[in-house]
């Protein structure tokens, strides 16, 4: 689920794919690593508002809705 608007915390074992992304966020007060998702949905451009359930497709670096991300599983 998504802290905030902007930024999401996220473990060590999503920071690689994170910084293949461009995505990597780090340097704050409130925690190490963050994940950037100020553009919202990679797909449809929707805002990821905070508490939404979002996902982050490792292979591609898109942050997707959950709408999307369902749909791009449902394909893969
Ligand atoms: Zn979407």
């Amino acid at each position: 689920m998504a802290d905030s608007a902007e930024r999401t915390q996220i473990g060590e074992g999503l920071v690689r794919f994170a910084v293949q992304a461009g995505r990597l966020e780090t340097g704050r007060d409130d925690g190490k690593y963050f994940l950037e998702h100020v553009d919202g949905c990679g797909a449809g451009g929707e805002p990821i508002r905070p508490g939404d359930a979002f996902c982050f497709d490792t292979e591609t670096g898109d942050v997707l809705c959950l709408e999307h991300c369902e749909e791009r599983r449902e394909q893969a």
